[in-house]
């Protein structure tokens, strides 16, 4: 007999599971509320400017993991895209994440790389298990560089104090005593020449799937189905009957300009004399094209709300422990699976939410071939 799946969600872990469910020889219906597919990556032109915008915000490709890098290639032509992101700061234009040039200009010095290294060694606090994001700053890059760059920026994303929130997040930037001002490590970077809308499309091209979009999954239905993999809200799946997991929202304040209006594509805001946080200037993402005019997005976070989109999961104490007691009905839920960024209430970049994708779907395919549940 054949069984029915349901995929609830087109983003990367929707398309990425259902592909392979798919090519394994299922047959999967996937879902989503929205009307286009590829959850928060989506990318679409501007009617006005013919601009490719990221309309859920700036997203750039980057991975150490060559079978996901293999994977993309797939789908999509990949143009090489190096990140550089700077920031103002009084009045000033910074390199970033902090670099030798960052830390020369800032401190008005010519250091060469070990004298920098020393002179910011000698500016750290002596903090051996940094856990909150502030003591990771001021162990990580001390007082002065902390409260420039980090400090203001990360009241206004996750709106409290960097002293309440965990280290991990401030561990996502590297620190550098050199002029490499590339905003990742990772070996593998780039952006779908044709953006990620089209890359996820061809990912859910395959007959084994059908797509309804414009579709909003209820939860009460998970039992007209053989199983069901959800990548919405954890806490939505059980109807926030234990309380809602916190979650940032971003408004994006859209304007437009003529020919080059900051001259790269992300520009940070740290301070606190302007609300946003930093401005994409789309045309920066695929630098292959030429467009005559601009379009850009001001970022502004604020506390999700019932109706917003939710983006950045906070994860403080209180989630944390709400979270647990939602993992523990998901165990419970017996032909139902939790997968990707809302799913499981994490902070997933883009290679991290494919390759946990191929994971279940190998896990669920192997479960299948030997009869124990899934
Ligand atoms: P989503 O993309 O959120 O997809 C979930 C889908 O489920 C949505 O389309 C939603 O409409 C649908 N859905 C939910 N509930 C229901 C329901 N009941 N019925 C029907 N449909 C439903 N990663 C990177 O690697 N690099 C970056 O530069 C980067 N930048 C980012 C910038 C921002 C501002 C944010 C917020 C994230 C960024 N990410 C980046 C992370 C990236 O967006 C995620 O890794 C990725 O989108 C996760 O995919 P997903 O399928 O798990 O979730
Ligand atoms: N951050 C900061 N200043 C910056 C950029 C980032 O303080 O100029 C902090 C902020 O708290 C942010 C975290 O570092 O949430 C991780 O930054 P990243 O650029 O990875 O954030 P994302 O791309 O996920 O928004």
């Amino acid at each position: 007999m054949t069984e029915r799946l349901m995929m609830v969600g087109a983003g990367l872990s929707g398309a990425v599971l259902a592909r392979q469910l798919a090519e394994a020889g299922h047959a999967i219906t996937v879902v989503d509320a929205r009307s286009h597919v590829a959850g928060n990556c989506h990318t679409a032109r501007d009617p006005q400017t013919g601009v490719m915008v990221h309309v859920y915000g700036p997203h750039i490709f980057h991975t150490d993991d060559d079978r996901v890098w293999d994977y993309v290639q797939r789908f999509a032509r990949f143009r090489s895209y190096k990140n550089q992101v700077k920031t103002t700061v009084a009045g000033q234009v910074y390199s970033l994440p902090v670099n030798l040039h960052t830390i020369n200009q800032f401190f008005g010095r010519a250091m060469r790389p070990e004298e920098a290294r020393a002179f910011v060694a000698a500016r750290t606090a002596d903090i051996p298990d940094p856990q909150t994001f502030e003591e990771q700053a001021l162990a990580f890059v001390g007082p002065d560089l902390y409260a420039a760059f980090f400090k203001g920026y990360t009241e206004k994303q996750w709106g409290t104090s960097p002293a309440n929130l965990p280290a991990s997040i401030l561990k996502r930037l590297p620190l550098r005593f050199t002029y490499d001002d590339n905003y990742f490590f990772h070996r593998h970077q780039g952006i779908p020449e044709n953006g990620y809308t089209a890359m996820v499309a061809a990912i859910l091209d395959h007959p084994g799937i059908s797509v309804r979009l414009e579709t909003v999954f209820d939860p009460s239905e998970a039992a007209d189905w053989n199983h069901v993999f959800w990548s919405g809200p954890l806490d939505g799946f059980f109807n926030y009957r234990l309380g809602r997991l916190g979650y940032r929202t971003l408004d994006f304040e859209t304007f437009r300009a003529t020919g080059d209006w900051q001259g790269c594509a992300v520009m940070n805001h740290p301070g606190a004399d302007v609300p946003f946080t930093r401005i994409s200037e789309h045309k920066h993402f695929a630098p292959w094209e030429s467009h005559a005019e601009s379009v850009l997005y001001r970022e502004y976070p604020r506390a999700c709300g019932p109706d917003d989109i939710p983006y950045y999961p906070i994860r403080l104490a209180q989630e944390k422990s709400l979270l647990a007691d939602y993992v523990a009905l998901a165990k419970e839920a017996p032909n139902v699976t939790f997968v990707g960024r809302l799913g499981t209430y994490r902070y997933l970049d883009m290679d991290v939410t494919i390759r946990e994708a191929l994971d279940l779907a190998a896990a669920f395919l192997a479960a299948r071939s030997t009869g124990t549940p899934a």
